[in-house]
């Protein structure tokens, strides 16, 4: 068939019939990459329909499921799929313009963002750059604190003290900041810059909604910490981190008292503490920024994936007004950054009618409801012989095994259970989205409980 006939008739479902889902997925195999992972890897499962928390999966044998999402896409889908009122923002700025230049250019919906974005933000972060993605962000981030020191005159400040056990993301600038084990460091060992790790901090764990740790373990991590600045303040540009809550690198719930000391020996020395809340931004640990369980107000803060709602890629960086006043004082002058499709204003409207969502919805209740769902029906799964640690926050909750996770046998059985999940190492993790049902969540617990129990006991 001629292209153009699909394109003229956009309502029709001549694509649709044109292919099956096992096809499709035939198609895709050998063609297209997929996040870590061969091209001749698994085959992936083919989406038919994706609505509310609802996922429609189809397998490469043929086999359909509808699955409840654990995984909100990846953190971002806090409002489940086909939301009207971010499909109404999306479609009424595409009646205007879709996108336009950023340099020179500026639209409402931009504006809107950064407003709302400084007033949610904790308080004194100022000035927002739009990036398209977290990775983008977090570059952006470790630039701002390098033109920053170059500011202040401290040109030999250009390396960054990051967390073992942290992920930033995939560029090289932020894959240097990952853990330099755990990622993917060695695969580019002359590329990727050299930076310094401290051990991750101690583990805490939520107790009548409080973080508990023990406080010699701090005590003694703080030592480290203090340690490590002192030797190196002079070449230490910032510190970068994932506050409190550690994601892809792990799901590993650490000590407010960490993230403060951070806060207070960063300051001492003249470093950043740029705050990655990619993963943890808009509510997702139970405070709307993780930072918030240590009150700690970071120089620089880099927020994403949930923020249009998952609907689009869009990311920021933020800061404060004495950072930028040290750039905007310096003789560059400008951030040295500005992508082809900065500020998008898809992305942007989106990401203005997601904000007013999680106001008008009320997060706080969604994500405490979300939490305790997740705490009761993921609960049984710490008895399972494979189980070593079962934790929850906020509406994260994270079944630790003992060995690897065999990834295609759970992923599958969880399906056959009705819950869609993506473990990854020895986790089988979910951040459901805010607006999941108590059913959705029981389903949830009980999919994965049934899923770990069937492949590893
Ligand atoms: C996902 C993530 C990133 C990278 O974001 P992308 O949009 O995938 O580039 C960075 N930092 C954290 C904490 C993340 O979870």
């Amino acid at each position: 068939m001629p292209r153009g006939a699909l394109l003229s008739h956009p309502e029709s479902a001549v694509s649709e019939q044109a292919t099956t889902p096992a096809s499709l997925i035939a198609r895709d195999r050998g063609l297209l990459w997929h996040p870590y992972s061969p091209l001749d890897g698994d085959a992936p499962f083919a989406v038919n329909a994706a609505e509310g928390t609802r996922l429609s999966l189809t397998a490469a044998d043929g086999t359909a499921f509808e699955a409840v999402d654990a995984m909100s896409s990846w953190w971002s889908a806090i409002h489940g799929y086909r939301h009207p009122a971010l499909d109404r923002a999306l479609l009424d700025q595409a009646g205007r313009f879709s996108h336009v230049m950023f340099g020179g250019l500026t639209h409402e919906p931009a504006v809107h963002l950064a407003e709302r974005l400084v007033d949610l933000a904790p308080e004194g972060l100022a000035h927002v750059f739009l990036a398209d993605s977290g990775s983008i962000s977090v570059e952006v981030a470790l630039k701002l604190a390098l033109q920053y020191q170059l500011g202040m005159g401290r040109p030999r400040r250009t390396r960054f003290l990051a967390l073992r056990g942290g992920y930033h993301g995939d560029t090289f600038a932020a894959m240097g900041v990952c853990d330099p084990v755990d990622g993917m460091h060695a695969a580019f060992p002359s590329v990727i810059p050299q930076q310094l790790f401290l051990p991750r901090p101690p583990a805490a764990r939520l107790v009548d909604g409080e973080l508990v740790a023990d406080a010699a373990e701090v005590a003694a991590w703080i030592g480290i910490l203090e340690e490590t600045v002192a030797r190196h303040r002079d070449e230490l540009a910032g510190i970068v981190l994932e506050p409190i809550l550690q994601g892809a690198g792990g799901m590993y719930i650490y000590a407010p008292a960490a993230l403060a000391a951070a806060r207070r020996v960063a300051s001492d020395n003249g470093l950043l503490l740029i705050c990655d809340e990619i993963a943890t931004g808009f509510g997702r640990t139970g405070t709307l920024f993780a930072v918030e369980w240590a009150a700690v107000v970071p120089d620089i803060m880099c927020v994403g994936k949930s923020l249009t709602g998952g609907y689009l890629t869009l990311a920021a960086m933020l800061c404060s007004a004495a950072v930028a006043d040290v750039v905007t004082a310096s003789p560059l002058r400008s951030l040295l950054h500005g992508p082809t499709f900065m500020a998008n204003p898809l992305a942007c409207a989106v990401a203005g009618a997601s904000l007013e969502l999680l106001a008008s919805a009320g997060w706080q209740g969604q994500v405490a409801r979300v939490g305790e769902g997740l705490a009761a029906a993921l609960a049984p799964a710490a008895g399972l012989a494979s189980v070593r640690d079962v934790r929850t926050l906020g509406a994260v909750g994270v079944v630790e095994l003992s060995g690897p996770v065999d990834v295609p046998a759970v992923t599958r059985a969880a399906l056959e259970h009705g819950v869609w999940v993506r473990p990854f190492r020895n986790l089988v993790y979910t951040m459901p989205p805010y607006v999941s049902t108590a059913e959705d969540i029981a389903a949830i617990g009980a999919g994965i409980h049934a899923a770990v129990a069937r492949v590893h006991g």
